[in-house]
Order: C-alpha cells, then structure tokens, then sequence
C-alpha cells in the first residue's frame, strides 16, 4: 500500500458505464463502497474520522446564523479552539482503534467530517490535509465533507494538486434538488449552488460524492426520485444516502419532540432506498444506504439505530423485486462530462474567509466522549446527518 492509487488510476468499474460492472459479476444488488474499497485497493481500507477544528458559513454568519435544522453544531461554533498538532493525534488515535478492530487493515483514510471542511483559509487547508496524509504511511487518501457553496476555485485547485498523489473523495451536502427543502433544512444555498460546484469539480481528478437526506417533510416519492435522477445528470461518483432523523438539542429535535414533525417509517425507507438506487447510474458507488445518531443523542426514527438489519432488508426488497442498482437509469441527453463549465458563483462572503491569508477562529477540542472514537461506527464514518 506504499503507492496508493490515485483517482485517475481507478479500476475501470469504478467509472465506465459499459458491459458487466465488477459489483454485478460479484452477484450484489448494488455498488457497495466495502466491496469497492478491497477491489480498489486489494485489501480493506477504513475511514478514520476526523475533527480538524472547522466551523460552517451556516453557522458563523457568513451566509446565515443558526445552522441547519437537523445539525446539533454547537460544538463547533467559531468560538472553540483547536491545536493544529490534534489532527494528526486524532488520525493515529483512530488508526489504533480501527487496527484493534479488525485482523488486518490494509489502509486509512481520513475523513474530514464534522462542520465545513474547506471553509478556511487555503494554505491553512493544504497544511492540515497534508499533515493527515503524511501521519502514517498506511494513509492512502482524504474523503472531505462541505457545503456546495463553499469551494471556490482555490479550494478545488488545492484538491486537485493532491489528486495527484492521492485518492480525495469530496463530499458535497446536496442533500435534495427542491429548493423549497433546502429552504425548510435551513441550509442557506440552493440547488443552482450544488450544480455550480459539481460542474467546477468534474473531471479534475477527485471524485465527489452526493450526500443525500430522504424523508423530508413536505417531499413526495416523485421529489426525491426527482433528486436520484440528479445523481446521473451531474455525474457524482459516489452517493450517500441519509434517513432524515432528529437529535437532541436542535431545531428538528424540538419540533419532533413537540410532535409537530414525523420521520419516515422503516418499510417507507427501505422501499425508497430501492426505488432511488434503481433510478441512479449502475456505476455510482453507493457509501450509505441510511444514516445514526449516538443512541444518547437520537430521538427518533430509533429504527435507524439497527444500521446492518436495514441493509440486509435493503438487499431483500432488491431481491424481491428481481432488480438492480441502474436498473430504472436512463442516461441523461448531456452527459455530466460535455456539460459546460460555469463561473465561480462562490458568495463573495464565503471567498473572503478563504481567500484571506491568516487563521479562521478555531475551535476547542471536544470533550473525551465525543472522540472520533466514540462517533465512529463500523465502517469508520459517523453516520451523521452534520457532515456537511
Ligand atoms: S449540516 Fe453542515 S452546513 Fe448545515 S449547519 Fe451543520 S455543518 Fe453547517
């Protein structure tokens, strides 16, 4: 694992779209990321997460305040501090848990989660992506969660420089393509946003990644299938889907506690699931089929606690159908690669933090119980619906 793979060496599975992809010769129902990751790297790979001390545009004032209403973001308001040293303690520490974990482990990476992880001053981003790729020799890239309105072409330059030498997965919080839903999350761009940077980001050697909440109140099963045939248009590499589901201590939490907002139920997920991943392309690689909160933290839908049951019903009902991930996809009529390259639609608020030389106030470290340690579940990655 000395010399990882870059994105631009890819298994051609992982991109072209034609004959039998490496996942359906394999007999699955769709394009695992577990299964993606060993076939890539020829062994297992696990994410490590990351709290590299960013805080959010959405948080701090720069395009609102409050944050979005699922997201429990007080601990990462711009008032806390962080040492620069912690990201790499964090990555070794967690690298020590996950080795524990399994017999063997093959390579790390490290995913930049919590809040805004561009949303810094740019050299400031290149000194701490560095530091984490440079921790251990066992780290063969970075996966970093942001917002769509938050990668100015200084950002995307940087993740392209990297792209290089390494496997950099950004994730893009799109979470729909109703605007009317954005507005409701309190998320503070709109989806005009989401295809600015998408459109900025193709093709630059990085891979991006959609993550996607399902089961927002107001949204019809035609909207969010309406949201899956997106993920072909734009041409995302990867997918995450999240269950939209409530924590203590935020807005949604309060609303469903007052009893003012339901969740989606189990069956009704599950069948959503099935019916969005056939809509999408038979290429994308799936990351998440649903999404958990700590048990602690979680107020509702509990289902969404029992993550491997809902995969395997996830399987089942693909089974039931006969059918496959891609199978309802049809290509759109301008493939993501001939789209045209827009402008840099960056809000001039958000480009001054990043184009600034100097420091955004950082942040101070969570307490003990909330290491990365702690959030991270099986597969390394939190789950949760803060990940920009
Ligand atoms: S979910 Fe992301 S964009 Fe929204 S407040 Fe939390 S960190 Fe900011």
């Amino acid at each position: 694992m000395n010399s990882p793979p870059t994105t631009n060496d890819l298994p051609a599975d992982s991109l072209a779209n034609e004959g039998e992809l490496a996942w359906q010769t394999e007999g699955l129902r769709f394009n695992a990321f577990g299964r993606a990751l060993r076939r890539r790297f020829g062994g297992r790979v696990q994410r490590v997460s990351i709290d590299a001390g960013f805080t959010c545009p959405n948080v701090d004032g720069a395009v609102t305040q409050g944050g979005c209403n699922f997201c429990d973001n007080r601990s990462f308001s711009p008032s806390r501090r962080v040492r620069l040293k912690r990201v790499s303690e964090q990555l070794i520490a967690g690298i020590q848990t996950v080795t524990k974990r399994y017999d063997r482990v093959d390579g790390f990476i490290a995913y930049f989660q919590p809040a805004t992880n561009t949303y810094a001053p740019v050299e400031q981003l290149d000194e701490i992506f560095r530091l984490a790729l440079n921790a251990d020799p066992r780290v063969v890239g970075l996966a970093i969660g942001t917002r769509p309105d938050c990668v100015p072409e200084s950002v995307l330059s940087l993740l392209e420089d990297l792209a290089r030498h390494y496997v950099v997965s950004l994730e893009y919080g799109m979470q729909s393509v109703h605007d009317d839903s954005l507005q409701w999350m309190n998320r503070a761009h709109t989806h005009a946003d989401m295809i600015n940077a998408i459109d900025r980001s193709r093709g630059r050697g990085f891979e991006c990644t959609a993550h996607v909440i399902l089961g927002v109140p107001g949204e019809t099963h035609e909207m969010m299938m309406q949201t899956a045939e997106e993920i072909g248009v734009l041409g995302f590499d990867a997918i995450k889907l999240h269950n939209l589901y409530s924590v203590k201590g935020t807005p949604l939490g309060d609303e469903v506690l007052a009893g003012k907002i339901k969740m989606m139920d189990r069956d009704e997920y599950i069948c959503t699931v099935v019916d969005f991943l056939e809509r999408i392309p038979p290429a994308t690689v799936v990351e998440r089929v649903s999404g958990e909160a700590p048990p602690q933290y979680l107020i509702e839908p509990k289902w969404c606690l029992e993550k491997s049951a809902i995969r395997n019903e996830i399987g089942a009902e693909f089974r039931r159908r006969g059918t496959r991930q891609g199978d309802r996809f049809i290509p759109p009529a301008l493939a993501p690669e001939d789209r045209e390259v827009p402008p840099d639609l960056t809000p001039q608020t958000i480009r001054d933090q990043i184009e600034s030389r100097g420091r955004l106030p950082v942040l101070k470290m969570q307490p003990p119980e909330s290491t990365p340690d702690s959030t991270m579940t099986s597969d390394g990655d939190a789950g949760g619906l803060h990940s920009d």
